[in-house]
């Protein structure tokens, strides 16, 4: 192996590793953000509840059922995971088993 293709070699190697590195970082960092709260202001203008079951389904704009955020095409993370950003609350968490009106069905 030239001198040349050696460093690229140590420095592909190094990029990738760092990468390794930063995946788990951003997990941590998103399971760091705080609860959304139900008296939050934009959670309030969204109808955001935490409780999925305490919402009238007759209330609802879309009428599909079992709505909850596990099953929104919004909802971002892991599955099984209780708390989980979504695309709406930017630098929060929601409850899986949570709601709110801009509820969309997975495609
Ligand atoms: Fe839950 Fe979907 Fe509303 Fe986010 S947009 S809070 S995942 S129902």
């Amino acid at each position: 192996m030239s001198k040349i293709a050696r460093r690229k070699f140590i420095q592909l190697s190094a990029a990738a590793a760092a990468g390794c590195l930063v995946h788990p970082g951003r997990e941590a960092i998103a399971q760091d953000l705080p609860h959304l709260t139900e008296d939050d202001p934009m959670a309030s203008a969204m109808k955001y509840t935490h409780d999925a079951s305490t919402v009238d389904p007759a209330t609802r704009a879309n009428p599909a059922p079992d709505q909850i955020c596990a099953n929104c095409a919004l909802l971002q993370g892991d599955d099984g995971d209780e708390w989980r950003p979504c695309q709406i609350f930017v630098g929060k968490l929601v409850n899986s088993k949570g709601w709110c009106s801009v509820w969309a069905p997975k495609a």
